[in-house]
């Protein structure tokens, strides 16, 4: 038996660690922090506990799915419900359109795409598919750039901003295209055009629901790695921040930290940024998430399906992103109402923009502050006049870790930290892999298969 060492306990570490256990080795995991679980944890509002930050995985490859089933847990896998979320921009509330990928339209003269952008903006969307295809292999570009140079910059400020500043917290200009969409760009080259690579790409995708959760919450993925990893006599060391590799006794180790720490743990540099781009700063700018718990009647029609993202050029409201938590998922209204009766609702504010200034609301603000502009904010999210005196109890979670921004910097930095690695790897010394959203991409669909993959290159040699 061979001893592994997994420095950090989020999903990426504990999916590598299980790999590792499972097939026999001694497995030592440290984290940091006083619980497992990284940017997946619970949270509980009267008695009811949901998922304070990951909430759900995406379904465009079968990826989660293969692994939530050999960790037997492919019963309580659970699909949203069907409503769908809105679009806030500063003129109107809709529907998302139901065809897109990242909010990028497969149908560009889809009624409801036409509504939000408008017949000119539409019709120059519809541009892409007669357009010559000038991107190839040798550009690594940001999804903005492609989105406004095929289909219009109106397409990215109305359609896919709300999305990657709401999901990824990144700027869509800053964001790269592989690291929103694995697949995206590729498809994009082979097709001839952006619409019909996200028509191709949906209709690869597994049928269904966009993305799954499980029943209780993405949270009961962490308790069951955990138990079943102590099953397998791995050992957990909890308060336990790793700063040296030389300190560890092990014969191959995982380091399934964030940017910040594997280039210190590893001892690279962060990649100068080019000219004119933003430098990757190894860590996001962070959110705050507020959970409200309210009694509200008006909600029980779900104004706004499961929930809303907000575009980033809307001023009259602070958030940007609302999830309607108890309309999005059954067994959340089905555990609030057997608790407290009926009408009582949960939904989740975000605050923190990447392109924020100082002065805006987000990571660093006070609680109160944050409390205070959720409750604001409900009417114009909710269309309706939801007010103080419904709340019932609220919670306020930050995340600074989880969310690596995935710009083209940042990317090729991961990239160049691979590369570095694999050549430094010598038969003698002890085999090391790197893994974790900001070398996947954010999102449990990257990060999980990532992993696994990193604890197979382990174990191979
Ligand atoms: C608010 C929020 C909502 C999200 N929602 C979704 C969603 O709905 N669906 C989805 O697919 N993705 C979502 N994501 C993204 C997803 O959660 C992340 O991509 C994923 O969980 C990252 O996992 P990770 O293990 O790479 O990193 P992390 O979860 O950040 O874990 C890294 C761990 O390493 C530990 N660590 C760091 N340094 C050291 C050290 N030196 N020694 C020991 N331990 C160390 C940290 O304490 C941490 O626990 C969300 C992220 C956030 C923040």
């Amino acid at each position: 038996m061979n001893r592994a060492a997994v420095i950090g306990g989020g999903i990426a570490g504990l999916t590598a660690a299980w790999e590792l256990a499972r097939s026999g080795q001694q497995v030592d995991i440290y984290e940091a922090g006083d619980r497992l679980g990284g940017a997946i944890s619970p949270v509980s509002l009267a008695g009811v506990q949901v998922d304070a930050g990951a909430e759900a995985f995406a379904t465009r490859t079968p990826a989660v799915r293969d692994f939530l089933r050999d960790l037997g847990l492919d019963e309580q896998v659970v699909s949203p419900n069907p409503l769908g979320a809105w679009l806030q921009l500063p003129d109107q509330a809709a529907p998302m359109p139901s065809t897109g990928v990242l909010g990028v339209p497969g149908n560009p003269s889809a009624d409801d795409v036409i509504a939000i952008l408008g017949a000119e903006e539409a019709a120059r969307a519809a541009q892409d598919l007669e357009a010559p295809m000038t991107w190839s292999q040798a550009h690594n570009p940001a999804l903005g750039e492609v989105v406004a140079d095929r289909m219009g910059p109106a397409v990215v400020e109305r359609l896919v901003a709300p999305i990657t500043s709401g999901v990824h917290s990144a700027d869509p200009y800053d964001l790269a295209i592989s690291s929103a969409h694995p697949q995206l760009y590729q498809t994009m080259l082979t097709q001839g055009s952006l619409a019909r690579a996200v028509t191709a790409l949906r209709a690869a995708a597994p049928a269904g629901s966009a993305v799954q959760s499980l029943h209780g919450g993405m949270n009961t993925l962490i308790s069951t790695l955990e138990s079943q990893l102590r099953r397998f006599g791995a050992s957990i060391h909890l308060n336990t921040e790793i700063h040296e590799l030389s300190s560890l006794q092990a014969d191959a180790v995982i380091v399934a930290t964030e940017g910040r720490q594997i280039h210190r743990l590893i001892g690279t540099s962060p990649k100068a940024a080019p000219a004119g781009q933003r430098p990757d700063q190894g860590q996001s700018a962070g959110v705050a998430l507020v959970t409200l718990l309210v009694h509200a009647p008006q909600l029980d029609a779900c104004p706004r399906g499961t929930g809303m993202l907000v575009a980033p050029t809307v001023s009259h409201i602070r958030a940007k992103a609302m999830t309607h938590i108890s309309a999005k998922w059954e067994w959340v209204a089905r555990a609030l109402e057997n608790q407290l009766g009926p009408s009582h609702h949960l939904l989740r504010l975000s605050f923190g923009r990447i392109t924020d200034t100082d002065g805006s609301l987000g990571f660093t603000s006070a609680d109160n502050a944050l409390l205070n502009a959720a409750i604001a904010d409900l009417p114009a999210l909710t269309g309706l006049a939801v007010n103080r005196e419904q709340l019932l109890d609220h919670t306020v979670v930050r995340w600074q870790t989880g969310l690596p921004g995935g710009s083209t910097q940042q990317r090729s930095d991961a990239q160049q930290v691979r590369e570095l690695l694999s050549a430094r790897q010598s038969a003698a010394g002890p085999g090391i892999a790197v893994t974790g959203a900001w070398f996947a991409g954010t999102g449990l669909a990257q990060v999980i298969p990532d992993a696994r993959r990193a604890a197979q290159q382990v174990l191979s040699r």
